[in-house]
C-alpha cells in the first residue's frame, strides 16, 4: 500500500483517463438497455432485476422478459410466480417477481402509469431504493443524479476523493465536490472500471491506468503477473486450491434450491458443508458421491440435526471425527482432513440458543476447539471454516445495538473471537475486505435477506504462521438455497 498523500486527488484526469479505458470493458448491463431502447420503463425494470445480479444473468433475464412485456400493463398480465421463472436466477428473485408484479399498479395509483423522474419519488416504487433511483433518473432521464453503489462507494474512498463508511454518505460527499459534468457517467465508468481493474479483491493495480496518480488507500494490489520467473506463474495458480464453506441449513432442503448447481459453479477444490441434517443413506447417490470428489461425512447421532460433510478433490492423509471429547462428538460438528500441509477443519460451532440457555456448553466447546486447533498448528497450516454463530465486531450485522446480548453477539461469544484473533488467527474476509453490509446469514423472518439486514457468521480463519498462504476470500451472498450464503478462501 502507498503512504497516504496529502494532496487532492486528481478527479478530472483520473475521469478523462477512465473514459478512454473502459471503452473496451464490458458496458454495465443498465447502460446497455438504455442503449437499446429509451423507454424509462424499461430501464427501471432493468436496473430493478439488475440490484445484486452479475451483469450477464441481469441481461439474459431482461433479454427473456422483454419479448413478452413492453409496457406496464403487460407486466400486470403476468403473475408473480410466472415472472419468478421468467427472471431466475437473478439475485433475490422471487422478491424481485414481486416488487415487479406490484409495480404497474403502484405506477398507476400514483403516478398515471408514468415513471416519475425524480429520485424521491422513484423510491416509492417498490424495490426501488436510492441506488436504483439515482441510476434511472440519471440513465433514463440524463438528469444530474450520482448513483453509489459498491464500487462508486469504494473506488471514491480508495482515491481518498472522500472519507465514508457508507455508500449514502459517499453521495451526499459526492453531491457536493464531484463536478456535475460527471455526475451522469461516474457509475458506469467505475461500474466498468470496478469490474474490470480495480476490482474489490486484488485489484489490477499493475496494469492501471491511474496507479501514478492513486493512493491506494487500504489496497493489497494482486501480485504482478510476469514479475515472477518464467513458469512460475503457472506453477503458482495451480497451488492455489479454492474452499468452499456452506451452511446449507439441510441439505435435503437445499437440494430442491439449487445446491448441485451452486457447488458446480462455485468450482471448489474442497468444498464445506454445515448443518447437513441427514445421514448420507438419505441423500442421492450423485450426491453423497459427486463426480471428481471424494466426500466425507458426519451427521449428527440424532436425526435432522447439526452435522457436518466434506467434498475434497485430493485424498486426504487422514480423516478425524470431532475432538475426541464425549461431551460433544454426538452431534457432528467438527470434520477434519489432514493433508500434505494443512488441516481443513470444517466446525458447525453450537448456537448460544435464545436466553443463552447453551452459552455454557458452546463456551466449552469453543475452549475444546481452541486447544485443538493450537495443537494441529504446532504440526502444520490450519485452515478452520464454517458457521462460527457468533459476528465478531459491529460492522459485521446490520444491529449491533439491540443484539449485544443476544446469541451469536454476547460479550462472551465476541471475547473469544478477540482471543483467537489476538492469538494471531487471521479471519481472512476482513484481510481483503474492511466494508459494512457484508453478511453471509439472514433471518428468514421479516425478508431479511431483501433489506440486507444480516450477520456475517461464516468465516475461513487460518493460523498466525499461514496468513501469507491466503491469496483471496470472498462472500458469494448472490447464491441462494440456505438461509446462509457461501464464504471461500483461495490459499496457496
Ligand atoms: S486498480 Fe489500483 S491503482 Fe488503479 S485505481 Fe484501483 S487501487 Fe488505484
Amino acid at each position: 500500500m502507498k503512504e497516504e498523500k496529502n494532496k487532492e486527488f486528481p478527479i478530472d484526469l483520473a475521469v478523462e483517463r477512465l473514459e478512454q479505458e473502459v471503452k473496451g470493458y464490458d458496458v454495465p448491463v443498465v447502460d446497455l438497455v438504455a442503449a437499446q431502447t429509451k423507454d424509462p420503463f424499461k430501464i427501471l425494470v432493468a436496473t430493478i432485476l439488475s440490484a445484486r445480479t452479475k451483469d450477464e444473468v441481469t441481461a439474459a433475464a431482461c433479454r427473456r422478459l422483454f419479448k413478452r412485456v413492453a409496457t406496464p400493463a403487460d407486466l400486470e398480465a403476468i403473475p408473480a410466480p410466472e415472472l419468478e421463472k421468467i427472471i431466475y436466477p437473478v439475485g433475490f428473485f422471487r422478491n424481485k417477481a414481486k416488487h415487479l408484479s406490484r409495480l404497474p399498479g403502484v405506477l398507476r395509483d400514483q403516478f398515471e402509469s408514468k415513471i416519475p423522474d425524480d429520485v424521491e419519488s422513484l423510491t416509492r416504487l417498490p424495490g426501488v431504493g436510492r441506488k436504483t433511483a439515482n441510476l434511472v433518473v440519471a440513465v433514463a432521464f440524463g438528469k444530474p443524479a450520482i448513483c453509489v453503489d459498491t464500487h462508486v462507494h469504494r473506488i471514491m474512498n480508495i482515491w481518498g476523493y472522500v472519507r465514508t463508511s457508507t455508500p449514502l454518505e459517499t453521495e451526499m460527499a459526492l453531491r457536493d465536490k464531484l463536478p456535475q459534468q460527471y455526475w451522469l457517467t461516474i457509475n458506469s465508468i467505475l461500474v466498468a472500471f470496478g469490474q474490470g481493474t480495480c476490482k474489490p479483491v486484488r485489484p489490477h493495480c499493475d496494469r492501471c491506468v491511474l496507479l501514478d496518480i492513486c493512493p491506494q488507500l487500504g489496497v493489497t494490489p494482486r501480485k504482478v503477473p510476469g514479475k515472477s520467473k518464467a513458469g512460475e506463474k503457472k506453477k503458482d495458480r495451480s497451488m492455489v486450491k479454492k474452499m468452499v464453506s456452506w451452511n446449507v441449513n439441510g441439505l435435503r432442503a437445499a437440494l430442491q434450491k439449487g445446491f448441485l448447481d451452486a457447488f458446480r459453479e462455485l468450482d471448489a477444490d474442497i468444498f464445506a458443508l454445515q448443518e447437513i441434517k441427514a445421514l448420507p443413506d438419505q441423500l442421492p447417490e450423485n450426491v453423497v458421491h459427486i463426480d471428481g470428489y471424494h466426500s466425507y461425512w458426519y451427521p449428527a447421532q440424532k436425526k435432522g440435526y447439526a452435522g457436518t460433510a466434506v467434498y475434497t478433490r485430493h485424498e486426504p492423509l487422514q480423516v478425524i471425527y470431532g475432538l475426541d471429547n464425549h461431551d460433544f462428538d454426538h452431534e457432528g460438528r467438527v470434520l477434519t482432513l489432514e493433508f500434505d500441509d494443512f488441516f481443513l477443519v470444517n466446525i458447525y460451532f453450537p448456537n448460544a440458543q435464545p436466553g443463552l440457555k447453551r452459552l455454557e456448553y458452546k463456551m466449552d466447546f469453543n475452549r475444546a476447539v481452541r486447544n485443538f486447533m493450537d495443537r494441529l498448528a504446532g504440526k502444520k497450516s490450519v485452515v478452520l471454516c464454517g458457521d462460527l454463530n457468533v459476528a465478531h465486531k459491529p460492522i459485521d450485522l446490520a444491529n449491533p445495538k439491540s443484539n449485544e446480548k443476544n446469541p451469536g453477539y454476547s460479550p462472551e461469544e465476541r471475547s473469544w473471537m478477540n482471543e483467537i484473533t489476538g492469538a494471531g488467527y487471521v479471519d481472512t474476509f476482513r484481510k481483503f475486505n474492511q466494508e459494512p453490509e457484508q453478511y453471509t446469514w439472514w433471518s428468514y423472518r421479516f425478508a431479511a435477506r431483501a433489506k440486507n439486514i444480516g450477520w456475517r457468521i461464516d468465516y475461513f480463519l487460518v493460523d498466525p504462521a499461514s496468513e501469507e498462504r491466503v491469496v483471496g476470500a470472498a462472500i458469494h451472498d448472490d447464491i441462494l438455497g440456505s438461509d446462509h450464503c457461501p464464504v471461500s478462501l483461495e490459499f496457496r
